[in-house]
């Protein structure tokens, strides 16, 4: 799974332009998703898009909000008028909307339930400042952040396989500094072990894939996705070039 995130950028002819370049020129493995999460004002324009010319590329939104007792929220877009578009994916937890929007973990909570409502595949994005990996504290900080699946209503256990994890550490975030390779190794590992064992998904059969994110380029991305525990990757600035992400999903 290779996940394009735009973040604030774009138009709509760069939307237009990348989905036509990146369709023509890489073979979509059903086994390997290429999703596109353009800004979400540009998502109804990229569905239409793909379906007119019966493309394969997934989309996912960067955002998805909710509102208690259907109080309402300028500004927000809900899961189910993500559904209505035809939106496959959404982001939720992303280091950015964590740390400027200040998303605590129970709103982070309440945005995956109202997007397993509406049958939406969530990319769960986590990581580490660097002052807790300096302070070696990163598998307690990850291991918070990854209670948030715990503390999912028991009525959502039959919708968990939809659920992806992202693991961007946030000093790699669009810094140029990928994490090395044995302390993403290392990671996953700890990722996927916490949720098997700890929040017991091993014992419903579900095994959730873990993305790495954090400054993945044309030069890592090789390395990066093959080693152990990594399923995926989400790349954020080398994701805009249509023709470098062309490579690096061919690549992977
Ligand atoms: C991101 O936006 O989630 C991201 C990983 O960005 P970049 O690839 O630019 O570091």
């Amino acid at each position: 799974m290779i996940i394009a995130n735009w973040k604030m950028n774009g138009t709509s002819q760069s939307v237009t332009d990348w989905i036509n370049s990146v369709s023509g020129n890489i073979d979509i493995d059903n086994l390997n998703p290429c999703i596109f999460c353009p800004p979400t004002c540009y998502l109804d324009h990229a569905r239409k898009l793909i379906n007119k010319n019966d493309h394969r590329i997934e989309l996912g939104s960067q955002i998805v909000n909710y509102s208690f007792e259907g109080e309402s929220l300028t500004g927000g877009i809900s899961a189910t008028m993500l559904a209505d578009l035809g939106i496959k994916y959404v982001m939720v937890g992303h280091s950015e909307q964590r740390d400027i929007l200040k998303e605590s973990n129970s709103v982070i909570t309440k945005k995956i339930e109202k997007a397993l409502d509406d049958d939406l595949s969530v990319i769960y994005c986590i990581g580490e400042d660097i002052d807790i990996k300096n302070k070696k504290e990163t598998q307690l900080f990850l291991s918070h952040q990854l209670d948030v699946l715990g503390k999912l209503s028991s009525i959502y256990e039959v919708k968990l396989g939809s659920i992806k994890v992202a693991y961007e550490p946030i000093w790699a975030i669009g810094s140029g500094l990928n994490a090395e390779k044995d302390y993403i190794e290392e990671i996953h590992e700890f990722i996927k072990k916490y949720i098997n064992n700890h929040l017991g998904w091993s014992k419903l059969d579900i095994y959730p894939p873990v993305l790495y994110g954090g400054s993945v380029n044309l030069e890592n991305s090789k390395e990066i996705i093959s080693l152990t525990d990594v399923d995926g990757l989400l790349i954020g600035g080398a994701s805009l070039n249509p023709e470098t992400f062309c490579k690096i999903y061919n690549l992977s």
